[in-house]
């Protein structure tokens, strides 16, 4: 049924295969990609907040720090500080005007002394303005601000950082928004506290200048406060009071953020401690931006599918070569044993074959082996083989037959069996002993044809096959007809048996074939040497019959020498010299054919007696 579709089939099967393979190979592509991509992305963060750190706002914010350690530590202000002369006032109004002028993102610049009075103070209105120095009677007390008390209170000249916040003027947060970052120093004489100098930066442009095309870049304080978002609208929304937690951002992460922990996924988190020494304690936090993920995702996706496409179009062609050969062998396979089945269907109806165990129990028959025998397969199976035997066969027969098989030899012969009815059948059969790996008989096998049909017209038949002369059943019949014959008509009827001399040892010194050629010859002279009344005959093996009718011991007797001498003188091939005995008779008044026959036979062996080529009459 198949027959046709093999090479379909497989080509199917291949495709299919090559669909499962590549399918497999493009999902563990996705996913070697899909790590890659994380990787790539964990490497951006890296490289981003490195340069957003390290070299960008770190020297900005180290730039105002020395700024203001340049300042706290100048001779015209510590000169001031000792010898508090308002004499070295213009001196110091030009260093603090200078100073704030060097940078615009300087909003103030104030030397405040020891007890929280504003001596010197510089104000910048706006980055455009230009700094002008505060007249006296404007300076304040700041003695009670907060980031005087937290600066009164360091025991050492280092630089001080105030939290990054909004500039509040009379209550309210400055629009637009100018975040301001306070750096100071405390200045000391004789190792008491002297003042301050703190200079007001304006940080807006430094956080607003923080963007980057892969990530979301966030700010946070150390209670999740933003200074910086990526949507404006939430940066300083301590001051702005704008409801926006980072919960909201990093639902699942928020904590791990706050922690400064990174995830090397869905968020880079930065520590800014080491940068800005304030009371914020800032972290940076890196996004990777979705649309930048979903694009590499998709990117990937797309190779991966172009991949599994190519592969998918490039196997029906190849899955279509590589079917052609299997599909070829499995068609020539299903040839072959259809082939096989029929032969053995063959075998199975024509040839008679069974196979017993060592014991001779059958283990198996094909169908014309129970054809043959009349016995049904399962009737026939675990019986011994000789429920097919004919019981008048001689027990030699069956015991030269099993010597020959359990030797390891083939045995090859006639057989007469029984049927289930009791009726005659022949096998010319073949029995083989199998051997096992070990050379043990392990079975044996009997291959064989009902030639029955053949043994019957043999018997029909009236001529000997070998010699062209009557065979026994007609040379009998003659032999009973005429001495009916004679004895009916009072005819005359002589008899005689012909046996070639010493002819065991023609076979014996030249072989059965030449012993065959020697036997057709005599029977070709001995037909040539008698009448056309005569009737000759194989009697059996090496002997011949001859019938004489009408004939008295006068004729047979001449007859017989010129047949002896015929033989006597014919050069033979091969063996070149043959000789015979004859044994005569004649009819005798209630003669049958045994009696007639017994005295020839009698006749003939005193002709061998005494010494053989050479005629008796009896
Ligand atoms: P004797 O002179 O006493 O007759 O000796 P013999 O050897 O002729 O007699 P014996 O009966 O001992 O042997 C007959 C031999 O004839 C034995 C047998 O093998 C052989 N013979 C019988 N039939 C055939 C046949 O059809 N062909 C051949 N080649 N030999 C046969
Ligand atoms: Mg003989
Ligand atoms: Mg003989």
């Amino acid at each position: 049924m198949l027959n046709k579709n093999f090479k379909f089939l497989f080509t199917i099967y291949f495709i299919v295969f090559g669909i499962f393979i590549t399918t497999l190979g493009a999902f563990i592509s996705y996913k070697v990609h899909i790590s890659n991509i994380n990787e790539t992305i964990s490497h951006y963060a890296q490289v981003a907040s490195y340069s957003k750190l390290n070299d960008y706002l770190t020297p900005h914010i180290e730039h105002m720090n020395s700024l203001t350690e340049a300042l706290a530590n100048d001779k015209i202000l510590q000169s001031y500080i000792q010898t508090k002369d308002t004499q070295k006032s213009p001196e110091l109004n030009n260093l603090f005007l200078t100073i704030a002028n060097s940078e615009k993102d300087i909003m103030q610049i104030r030397y405040i002394d020891a007890d929280g009075k504003e001596i010197i103070r510089v104000d910048r209105d706006n980055k455009q303005s230009l700094p002008r120095i505060i007249p006296k009677e404007k300076l304040q007390d700041k003695s009670l601000r907060d980031y005087f008390i937290s600066i009164k209170n360091m025991s050492t000249s280092q630089i001080w950082h105030s939290a990054v916040n909004l500039n509040i003027e009379h209550g309210k947060v400055d629009v637009p928004y100018r975040p301001t970052l306070r750096v100071a120093m405390p200045l000391f004489k004789n190792k008491k506290f002297a003042g301050t100098v703190i200079i007001n930066v304006l940080v807006n442009k430094l956080f607003a200048s923080i963007s980057s095309p892969i990530f979301n870049i966030y700010i946070i304080d150390k209670d999740g406060y933003y200074l910086l978002h990526p949507d404006k609208r939430y940066s300083w929304n301590k001051y702005t009071g704008v409801k926006r937690t980072l919960y909201q951002d990093f639902p699942d992460s928020a904590s791990d953020i706050l922690a400064g922990k990174t995830d090397g996924n869905g968020f880079f988190a930065y520590k800014m401690n080491h940068i800005l020494h304030n009371s914020d304690d800032a972290i940076l936090v890196l996004q990777p931006k979705q649309v930048i993920k979903q694009s590499m995702k998709n990117e990937n996706l797309m190779t991966s599918a172009i991949v599994a496409i190519l592969s998918i179009l490039l196997s029906i062609p190849l899955a279509m070569y590589a079917a052609a050969t299997p599909s070829k062998l499995q068609r020539k396979l299903q040839d072959t044993n259809t082939e096989l089945e029929r032969f053995r269907s063959i075998i199975d109806k024509y040839v008679v074959t069974a196979c017993t165990n060592i014991s001779g129990v059958i283990t198996s028959v094909s169908a014309a082996f129970c054809k043959a025998s009349g016995y049904t397969h399962d009737e026939l199976i675990n019986q011994k083989m000789n429920i097919i035997k004919d019981p008048v066969i001689e027990k030699s027969f069956y015991h030269n037959l099993w010597e020959t098989i359990l030797k390891g030899n083939n045995w090859n012969g006639e057989i007469e069996n029984r049927t289930k009815e009791g009726e005659i059948y022949w096998l010319e059969q073949t029995i083989i002993p199998v051997k096992d790996k070990n050379d043990k008989i392990s079975y044996f096998m009997s291959v064989g044809t009902d030639i029955s049909a053949k043994k019957k017209l043999e018997t029909l038949s009236i001529m000997d096959k070998l010699t062209n002369v009557f065979n026994r059943r007609k040379i009998d019949e003659s032999l009973r007809l005429e001495i009916q014959r004679a004895e009916r008509y009072n005819k005359k009827l002589s008899l005689i048996i012909v046996d070639i001399d010493h002819f065991k040892h023609v076979n014996d010194n030249f072989g059965h074939q030449v012993g065959d050629d020697v036997l057709i010859k005599v029977a070709e002279i001995l037909q040539k040497s008698i009448r056309k009344i005569d009737i000759l005959g194989r009697f059996g093996g090496e002997e011949f019959l001859i019938v004489c009718p009408q004939t008295e011991k006068e004729g047979v007797l001449k007859l017989a020498e010129n047949i002896r001498k015929n033989i006597e003188s014919y050069k033979f091939n091969t063996v070149r010299d043959i000789t015979i005995s004859l044994g005569l008779t004649s009819y005798q008044s209630g003669d049958d054919e045994d009696s007639i026959i017994k005295r020839s036979d009698d006749a003939l062996y005193a002709s061998k007696d005494e010494g053989r080529n050479k005629a008796t009459f009896l």
